[in-house]
């Protein structure tokens, strides 16, 4: 059975690369009944940081990716990785380089200078035993780097995304694989602990393609065999920039989103179309139907946009994002959707106990009325304001058009309040034949009344049924609010 990994260096929040990179690795675990490991590459203490790998862990917890095993911190595993440098030092596929920093420095501002590419020039492979020891016994310091054969051959592999890599050896350097502080390099930590663990397929960024050619000589030096490789495209922006934290801030951040109401499966389910897809283009997914439907086969090499507009209030962000964010908000189950509505609600002061208990039933049913135009969860508390609270705002726009530049309004509002006052009970049906006498006593067209009194009751014109809002809100919230419309 297979083994995966997601292995993010904690240097900041766990961001739309780095979650769909996680989506991919556990999908194909899920699929195949494998294990899902997650590795938190922290050897550079300088870059890592504890608050980054709280923020990855909720991320991957908020999206739903449980894994199988770890957190593995890469940190605690240095025993392994200067064994593997022992190793290999021991049977000749590394050596100690005592080349100064300076003295490189010089020769590779000469190859500048000479418009050559510069590669370590390999004057170290040959040192002998005992000049190792004399320039040891000195105190100097050294690196280790990897003896790339040398000659006409080179490495080579089979991509399960982009198919055969090869590249000349004659253009890989001596990488170093430890520093003169004993710290190994991420090239070297990265496959010891994938050979450690077993991981049997590497899925990851196509960033990652460019150490490839390396882990496949250490694979093949530490004698291990090599892990299916799967190198995902990139994903990019709409200047076809690539997403990254500094160019685009927290906008790439998983949990921008989350503030930004989104729903976890919604988000997964986006991701998962950044790079991937089936053969007949499917967009929708519940987790057991992804599960089902993802392979390997249908990562594209084409790099995806994503389509970030963080300078436009309007385009929140990706059009398709929002859209299948709308659709999971409109269709969920209402016993799923509830918690997040709740939290949200909560967050923004407007929750209340009894939402729980005795309003539950007339909660669930405004959640599920009001639902049906909303995009994001933060609608709840914004468009949907006046169902839960009585400080609402009204739309400036809706408030001219419907009610003060309606000559009549003034009239109608205070009147109708009186008419429903009488209403019992106070259902739809009884709603509806008081409104249509009303209308027929003052000789009102329908759309001359509705958006104005939809508009005093929830602040906008535009919104679900006016008989289906105004039970919903009920009978002495709206004649208060009828009754103070014009004033
Ligand atoms: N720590 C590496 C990164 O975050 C992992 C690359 C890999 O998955 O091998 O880019």
């Amino acid at each position: 059975s297979c083994v995966v990994r997601f292995a993010p260096s904690p240097s900041g929040y766990l961001h739309i690369g780095g979650a769909r990179t996680a989506i991919f690795n556990w999908l194909y675990a899920r699929k195949h009944g494998g294990r899902f490991i997650l590795r938190i590459e922290d050897t550079d203490a300088t870059r890592s940081s504890e608050a980054s790998v709280q923020g990855i862990l909720d991320g991957l917890r908020w999206l739903g990716l449980d894994w199988d095993a770890g957190p593995f911190f890469q940190s605690r595993h240095l025993d392994d990785h200067r064994a593997a440098v022992e190793r290999l030092l021991a049977r000749g596929h590394a050596y100690r380089c005592f080349c100064a920093r300076e003295a490189l420095e010089a020769k590779r501002e000469a190859a500048r200078a000479a418009k050559q590419t510069y590669r370590y020039d390999g004057a170290c492979r040959r040192l002998t035993a005992d000049r190792i020891a004399a320039l040891t016994a000195e105190g100097r310091a050294h690196v280790v780097r990897f003896k790339v054969p040398r000659g006409d051959g080179a490495v080579a592999f089979d991509d399960r995304v982009y198919g055969r890599v090869v590249k000349r050896l004659d253009d890989i350097e001596d990488f170093v694989l430890m520093r003169t502080n004993g710290q190994p390099l991420y090239v070297l930590a990265n496959a010891v602990d994938d050979i450690r663990d077993g991981v049997t397929h590497v899925i990851r960024g196509q960033d990652g393609l460019a150490n490839t050619p390396k882990q496949v000589l250490i694979y093949q030096a530490l004698g291990a065999s090599l892990p299916v490789f799967a190198h995902m495209s990139l994903t990019l922006d709409p200047q076809k920039a690539k997403i990254s934290k500094r160019r685009h801030g927290e906008h790439v951040a998983i949990h921008y989103y989350r503030e930004q109401g989104f729903l976890p499966w919604a988000m997964v389910n986006f991701l998962v179309l950044l790079g991937w897809a089936t053969t007949d283009a499917r967009e929708l997914f519940t987790p057991q139907e992804l599960v089902a439907a993802f392979d390997l086969e249908g990562i594209g090499r084409t790099n995806s946009v994503f389509h970030i507009q963080p300078d436009d209030p309007k385009f929140i962000t990706d059009p398709k994002l929002l859209s299948i964010n709308a659709h999971y908000l409109r269709s969920m189950p209402i016993a799923a959707l509830r918690p997040h509505v709740k939290a949200r609600l909560t967050a923004e002061g407007l929750w209340q106990a009894d939402f729980d208990g005795a309003r539950r039933e007339w909660f669930d049913q405004t959640v599920d009325l009001i639902r049906a135009r909303f995009h994001r969860l933060t609608d709840f508390a914004t468009y949907g304001r006046a169902y839960f609270d009585d400080a609402y705002a009204m739309d400036p726009d809706a408030v001219a058009r419907h009610l003060q530049q309606q000559p009549d309004a003034a009239r109608w509002m205070p009147a109708l309040a009186d008419t429903l006052v009488g209403v019992e009970p106070f259902d739809a049906a009884s709603v509806e034949a008081a409104l249509r006498a009303f209308l027929g006593q003052w000789g009102i067209k329908p759309g001359q009344l509705v958006n104005g009194v939809r508009t005093a009751v929830t602040g906008q014109a535009v919104g679900p049924d006016l008989i289906q809002v105004l039970v919903c809100i009920g009978r002495e919230r709206v004649v208060t609010r009828l009754r103070r419309a014009i004033d």
